[in-house]
């Protein structure tokens, strides 16, 4: 990629970030890769099989919930009225049991938290409000018409739509379509990843390191983010840096999966075999370049309906553009609406030196103070301290200009998966 010269004129995207001829956006390469993405499909499993998975459609209540009016106490069914009446306790309701007895005046019904309100009660009277003697009570208190009753259909009606299409199902909205009565769900396939790391210098996690090695730590890491972005992750393979060995690993990964993830190699040094290797297997480049730090060099290409992301090697740079354009296809291909900005803002916490050329992503923490959000640099922010990913919460996106942006100032934040 050519260096371009100060005074050339930059070209300005429709997020109004002002970056070189030959680099496109963020907000572009987002847009970009968005629109090369249909989703997967769906199929039908098991609510109990379903966490962490994207529902296809709604899921409605297939009837009401509760599905009875169910007392809320524990203590005795009855008729609304006034305290000092003395009632003959006539049966008893519990939860699972429900009486079949029709209540009359002057009747109370024994009955458990969740049980059935027998027919001819209007209202529960807690047992803490009543005196109780052998087989009838006395009323401490007066109880009005529905009172500790939790009405049939209160919580969902039959027909209401409990979950949208598109949630990520998690233990709450499990324990809600069960409850809605559904015992399996359709949801979104799982886009299968593979992750490929390229570069001599890397060894498999544990091994005895030679001069000039370092752990493939990228690998572990991405196919992580990928699992937390609801993809089928299959185990990091190495490549070496050598052109036809990236070639042939290439090729296996884009028979075996949706999305391939290479990392390293995307440069243009004399051992970057990526982009001539996709090129060869007819991937399509989409864009190779984004006004970016860290990140620059991520290319993006499909083949089909193979998406391909080229990423590179220092691990917060991986990291970061894994986050910025990887996840949000990952998202998309399981059915979710993914806006190319998440509309979160933050202020800056401290004043952030800008690039001139290029955005940048700033690993932060978030803080609540005096009611707005404050991102503050998460550590030292170069490509390589991958421990500047420990804890951060998102991304916060810095404009490129000059100088520096002053503590205050409004950025946008992106998301970072963990
Ligand atoms: P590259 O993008 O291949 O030029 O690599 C840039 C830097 O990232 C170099 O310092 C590499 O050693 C390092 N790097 C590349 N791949 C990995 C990886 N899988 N895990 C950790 N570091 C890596
Ligand atoms: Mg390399």
């Amino acid at each position: 990629m050519s260096v371009v010269p100060r005074a050339r004129a930059g070209s300005r995207s429709r997020n109004n970030v002002s970056v070189p001829a030959d680099l496109i956006t963020i907000a572009e390469a987002r847009e970009r890769v968005l629109a090369a993405v249909s989703p997967l499909g769906h199929e039908r499993i098991p609510v109990a099989d379903a966490l962490d998975r994207v529902l296809a459609g709604a899921v409605h209540a297939i009837g009401d919930v509760p599905p009875f009016p169910a007392s809320a106490m524990d203590g005795y069914a009855v008729r609304a009225g006034a305290a000092g009446r003395e009632l003959a306790v006539v049966g008893e309701s519990r939860a699972g049991s429900p009486s079949e007895h029709d209540l009359q005046e002057g009747e109370a019904i024994r009955i458990s938290t969740g049980a059935a309100v027998p027919s001819g009660a209007t209202a529960v009277i807690p047992q803490e409000n009543v005196e109780a003697r052998d087989d009838r009570i006395v009323t401490g208190a007066a109880v009005s018409e529905g009172e500790h009753v939790r009405a049939a259909g209160e919580v969902m009606r039959t027909g209401t739509a409990v979950l949208a299409g598109g949630v990520t199902l998690g233990p709450a909205e499990l324990g809600a379509a069960v409850a809605a009565g559904a015992a399996e769900v359709e949801v979104a396939l799982r886009p299968r990843v593979h992750v490929l790391c390229t570069g001599d210098e890397l060894r498999e996690p544990g091994a005895p390191l030679g001069p000039g090695e370092i752990y493939n730590s990228n690998g572990p890491m991405l196919a992580a983010l990928a699992a937390h972005c609801g993809a089928l992750a299959a185990a990091p393979q190495l490549l070496p840096d050598d052109r036809t060995a990236t070639e042939a690993g290439l090729e296996a990964a884009l028979e075996a999966a949706e999305v391939v993830i290479v990392s390293g190699g995307v440069s243009v040094g004399p051992h970057d075999h990526v982009k001539p290797a996709l090129t060869g297997l007819g991937v399509r480049e989409v864009f190779w370049g984004v006004a970016l730090q860290p990140g620059k060099p991520t290319w993006f290409g499909v083949r089909g309906d193979r998406l391909v992301f080229g990423l590179p090697g220092n691990p917060v740079s991986a990291a970061v553009t894994f986050s910025l354009f990887a996840a949000p296809a990952l998202a998309a291909l399981q059915g979710i609406a993914v806006q190319p900005r998440t509309g979160a803002e933050a202020v800056l916490g401290v004043p952030v030196r800008r690039n001139r050329r290029r955005e940048q992503a700033l690993r932060v923490r978030l803080e609540r103070r005096d009611g707005a959000t404050v991102a503050v640099p998460n550590g030292p922010q170069d490509s390589h301290v991958i421990v500047s990913l420990l804890g951060a919460d998102a991304l916060a996106l810095i404009p490129p200009g000059e100088g520096s942006l002053e503590q205050g100032a409004r950025v946008a934040l992106a998301r970072l998966p963990r």
